[in-house]
Formats: C-alpha cells, sequence, structure tokens
C-alpha cells in the first residue's frame, strides 16, 4: 500500500485540509505525519482535530509540538516563534497534552524506513538535514534504505551515492534499491523554497518511486485569520513568500 507523506502543518488548516483531499482521492494509502502540527498558524486545534482522527497513520513528533508539551523548550525559539508557542499553549489549554504524547513518537523505525522530524541522530534535538555533510552522518549512524524527515520546510532527497537531488512536483523520482536516501516532503503550512503551495509526497513501494505533489489554498483567508489572532505578522507574509 502507498504511504503519504507529509510534514509541518503549523496550524495552517487552509493547507491541511487541501493535502487531506488529496489523501482521499489517494486512498488507499498509509499515513506519515512527521511532525510539527501547531506553531506560526492561528488553527492549532482544528488541525490536531483533523490529525489525530486519521486511521493507519504514524505522527512523530516536531519541535513545536514539543514547546506546547514541555514550556522550557520555549527557550530554544526566536522571540516571534516563541509568542506563538506562547499563543499556542494558551490556545490549546493543555486539551492535546495526553493525545500528543500517546499518539506521537519521536521516530519510528519499521523494515520499510526510519523517521523523524529532524534528525534522527538525537531526535531531541531537532538538528536540521540542509546539507550532504548533515546526512553523511546520518547515512552512518544507522542501517536504512529510506529514512524520511521534515524540519527545513524544504522539499529534498539525499542519496548516499549520488549526492544530493531535487524533486520536481508531479515527476516520480525512482529509488534505486542499491542506493540509500533521506528524504523530505516539504511543509504542508509554512513552506520555505519559495513555493507558496502546499507540498506533500507519495511513497510507492511497489514501484519503488517517490512522487512530489504541491496544492493551492486559500492563502489570504488563512494570512488574515493569523493576523486577526493577533500573531506575529511575519508569519502571515511567509505564506504568500513560500520563504
Ligand atoms: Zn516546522
Amino acid at each position: 500500500m502507498k504511504l503519504f507523506v507529509f510534514s509541518d502543518v503549523h496550524g495552517n488548516l487552509r493547507a491541511l485540509d487541501a493535502v487531506l483531499a488529496a489523501y482521499r482521492e489517494f486512498s488507499p494509502c498509509r499515513l506519515l505525519f512527521l511532525g510539527d502540527a501547531v506553531g506560526y498558524g492561528a488553527h492549532p486545534d482544528a488541525c490536531l482535530d483533523r490529525l489525530l482522527a486519521l486511521p493507519r497513520s504514524r505522527m512523530i513528533m516536531g519541535n513545536h509540538d514539543w514547546a506546547v508539551l514541555d514550556p522550557n523548550e520555549k527557550d530554544n525559539f526566536n522571540s516571534d516563534a516563541f509568542a506563538a508557542i506562547d499563543w499556542t499553549v494558551n490556545t490549546l489549554k493543555g486539551k492535546y497534552n495526553d493525545s500528543l504524547i500517546r499518539k506521537f513518537d519521536m521516530t519510528v523505525e519499521c523494515d520499510e524506513f526510519l523517521a523523524a522530524h529532524g534528525s534522527p541522530l538525537h531526535p531531541e534535538e531537532f538538528l536540521y538535514i540542509f546539507s550532504i555533510f548533515d546526512a553523511e552522518q546520518v547515512f552512518m549512524a544507522f542501517d536504512f534504505l529510506l529514512c524520511f524527515v521534515g524540519h527545513t520546510h524544504v522539499p529534498m532527497v539525499y542519496t548516499y551515492v549520488g549526492g544530493p537531488k531535487s524533486l520536481e512536483p508531479g515527476e516520480p523520482f525512482a529509488l534505486d534499491p542499491s542506493d540509500r536516501y533521506i528524504i523530505n516532503p516539504g511543509s504542508v503550512g509554512q513552506p520555505r523554497d519559495g513555493d507558496n503551495r502546499a507540498s506533500f509526497m507519495i511513497f510507492d513501494p511497489d514501484g519503488r518511486t517517490v512522487t512530489l505533489h504541491r496544492l493551492e489554498y486559500d492563502i489570504e483567508a488563512e494570512a488574515k485569520d493569523i493576523t486577526d489572532a493577533g500573531l506575529p505578522g511575519r508569519f502571515a507574509e511567509r505564506l504568500f513568500e513560500g520563504r
């Protein structure tokens, strides 16, 4: 069965709904969510409601989700992100803490793949994989053919043999069974690769491909919700820029 892979929703409900509509079209699929359900966006509660109700799903804890559970983590964020975490904690008022702890794992490891929000090396430190040097450390430390990560908000493939590769939306990327891969599906709710559309990916284990997909959604309405909520305006601007 295909695996529907998505990450970094960040409280963006309209982007998440667009991606979940695509999930229903592609179904039956299993689901892998790579973390950061909340933070930046105006709809952390509705996004968590949607995510926690998904069947056949594995969910991973992101650094923003973790900061909702542990107030000490807020010190690791810049002032705008810190303000958004504070706002999110107040909005959720502890309502989702138990379900986050129960349903969200730091890593997922199975025969088919390894997955974490940032680097699976010390997953609770949420290190970024931004370069082939970061990727190499992960290739050396673990024994996997396929590793899914989020956190950078930039879709990317790092191969063990062939170096970094970019992904074209809608074009299947073939996975050579003799190579190894670290794959980032980009961000649903705060893309940072210059493309403002919501991002997700399909892994086809039979055809040995991953395919990136991008979807438009109502950015204007979502950005207005962010400013109306009193969240830092920069988070609304970034939705238009995709940076
Ligand atoms: Zn994130």
